[in-house]
């Protein structure tokens, strides 16, 4: 992977801002850590969980799948370990001065698996079956990058005006979060996040399907 390209994506901003804050031999070693998906920069974030850079890079580009972004994003995804009590939840910030980031937390007791997570109706959320840590790191960053897809698609036709405002804004940094009219749907997160994890059981999941109750099989 290049960086240094003589054309700038317009909203490549992040990647720049990466090196500066960074030492240069540390600098290298971050670089490796940005891989170029579907016209976006990714980084994956100082992960200190059970979970190898490898196997997230392999969720992260499975919940992208096909995905192609409108805006060229630098995105950086956050996995940590949750609080004891909780399997997993995750939020992405979109704030636009600063690069999106996506932050899941995902347990790292083996235990709470397989678990159907319910939730209090009227927020949006669908039930969610999770056969293990991998599924539940996969629904949460499904969920989040399809918040990002949803700013996506209903500003993506909107460029040149959004730019305009981002240079404006340059050195105001203010709370201005993209999607704040209402586009963001944690119902269609949930949908497209079940869909992608059911898509990953059928081919990768087999042994614990087997294995696990029936009580349980009937939502997937
Ligand atoms: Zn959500």
């Amino acid at each position: 992977m290049t960086m240094s390209t003589t054309t700038q994506p317009l909203y490549d901003i992040g990647t720049l801002v990466w090196e500066e804050k960074i030492p240069t031999r540390q600098a290298r070693e971050e670089r490796k850590k940005i891989k170029r998906i579907r016209g976006c920069w990714i980084r994956v974030w100082n992960n200190h969980t059970k979970f190898t850079d490898k196997e997230i890079w392999e969720v992260v580009r499975h919940v992208i799948g096909n995905y192609r972004f409108n805006v060229h994003y630098a995105i950086e995804v956050r996995v940590q370990v949750a609080e004891p009590g909780c399997g997993a939840y995750g939020n992405v910030r979109m704030y636009i001065m600063d690069d999106p980031i996506i932050t899941a937390w995902i347990t790292d007791n083996d235990q709470t698996f397989p678990e159907l997570c319910g939730y209090t109706k009227g927020k949006g959320y669908l039930d969610k079956l999770l056969l293990d840590k991998t599924e539940a790191l996969m629904m949460v960053l499904a969920h989040e990058f399809r918040h990002l897809w949803q700013t996506d698609i209903s500003d993506g036709h909107n460029l040149p005006e959004r730019k305009a405002k981002h240079d404006k804004l340059k050195f105001k940094r203010r709370g201005y979060v993209w999607g704040a009219r209402g586009v963001l749907s944690n119902r269609d997160g949930d949908a497209y996040a079940i869909r992608k994890v059911r898509e990953y059981r059928r081919t990768h999941q087999q042994h614990l399907l087997q294995s696990i109750d029936y009580s349980l099989r009937v939502e997937s």
